[in-house]
């Protein structure tokens, strides 16, 4: 039967062990269809009812799945392609973790992902066209456009260093997006490579929303179990809930970081120790550099000597004019500017996504270009 068929391609339990991601978070592999087993009506087997799916469209009439992309901590991500345009998107599956989350009806972090890709248009933020829906409880699915790898893929493809002209593009890309998303007053909290998409194009967009929230002026406490810890800035391992776009601004120096160097610029081995890293890099806090820093709450816990301008480690990792190695990509005066405006310790001092893209690195020298992700290998 037909209709059995199409269902069956989207349904997940059913997958043999070659589908299933190893390894690495994305899978290349292209799928073939699945033997038939699912065959109940959508219409009278939809346990529940959310106001939130109603009139949404059914995956099995409007989508032909290709092969599983990836799977992620909130859901799996397919590639798939549209039966009306033949347009391929990507379906993230929204994982349905507890028997809570199926009463409840949706689980929270998909909602809030939903919520703030629907605020959120820009060319540089992953797009959301629509919801569609599966038959029962556990099957829906975000249609996104399709983009063929992250970034953190995209920089290790390279053989050698990004070009000037390319660093410059992509850092513009993900500005944009991050400036767009500050002024429509949310956080990402979550930013670094695996979290950016490369489009076919060249194209660079924000996505993984998960952790994303609205703030306000004046500020409200929030969580502080955010942002992954190598691109956690220094305000929230102290302690600081009243934060605001300035975590977002850190993880965007860590990333600039690394496009330059191809490799992640801090990786802590526990707060501590990602504290120390930070330290030696940009110095340490005193009543210039961050004149608030002992009002936080974890401001006491421990002493640091102070460090001397020669000792930091951001000017040695980051050589104006010399890369330190074949990989590592060119940096002018302007873009080391950039960089330590970004890993700047004090978030009132640390530049804002719009001074950044104002900033003259932009503006002067080497004019950006579309990266070529896709020229040589692919
Ligand atoms: P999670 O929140 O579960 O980590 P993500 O949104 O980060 O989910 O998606 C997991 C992975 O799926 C990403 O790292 C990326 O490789 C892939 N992915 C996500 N969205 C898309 C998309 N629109 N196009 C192609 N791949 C995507």
């Amino acid at each position: 039967m037909q209709a059995a068929g199409k269902r069956d391609r989207w349904d997940s339990s059913s997958e043999d062990d070659e589908d299933k991601p190893a390894k690495s978070k994305r899978i290349s592999k292209e799928k073939k269809p699945l033997p038939t087993t699912v065959t109940d009506d959508r219409a009278t087997t939809l346990p529940f009812h959310n106001p939130l799916l109603q009139g949404c469209r059914s995956v099995y009439e409007t989508y032909d799945r290709i092969s599983r992309v990836s799977e992620g901590t909130y859901g799996i991500v397919w590639k798939a392609k549209d039966l009306a345009t033949d347009q391929i998107v990507a379906l993230k599956q929204i994982k349905f973790e507890s028997v809570a989350d199926q009463q409840e009806g949706f689980p929270v972090t998909a909602l809030r992902e939903i919520n703030v890709l629907l605020a959120l248009s820009h060319e540089s933020i992953v797009n959301v066209k629509e919801m569609v829906v599966g038959d029962g409880v556990d099957k829906v699915f975000m249609v996104m456009e399709f983009f063929e790898m992250d970034l953190k893929d995209g920089i290790s493809r390279f053989d050698g260093a990004l070009a000037q002209s390319e660093l410059k593009n992509i850092m513009q890309q993900i500005l944009a997006g991050t400036h767009h998303m500050h002024s429509k007053w949310y956080l990402h909290r979550d930013l670094k490579t695996s979290n950016i998409l490369v489009h076919r194009s060249g194209r660079i967009a924000l996505a993984d929303f998960g952790l994303a929230r609205r703030f306000q002026e004046p500020r409200q406490a929030l969580t502080q179990l955010v942002v992954t810890l190598w691109y956690r800035a220094p305000e929230l391992l102290f302690g600081e809930s009243c934060y605001g776009p300035a975590v977002d601004m850190w993880s965007v120096g860590c990333i600039f970081g690394e496009l330059i160097s191809k490799d992640a610029v801090l990786q802590g081995q526990g707060e501590l120790d990602q504290i120390d890293q930070i330290f030696s890099l940009v110095g340490v806090p005193n009543e210039t550099n961050w004149p608030l820093f002992e009002s936080l709450p974890n401001a006491g816990l421990f002493r640091w000597k102070p460090k001397k301008a020669q000792e930091l480690l951001l000017p040695k990792k980051f050589p104006i004019a010399s890369p330190v190695s074949a990989n590592q990509a060119f940096l002018d005066g302007n873009g080391y500017n950039l960089l330590s405006r970004l890993l700047t310790l004090d978030p009132d001092q640390r530049v804002s996504a719009l001074e950044a893209l104002e900033h003259p690195y932009f503006s002067q020298g080497v004019k950006p270009q579309t990266p070529r992700f896709f020229s040589t290998s692919s």
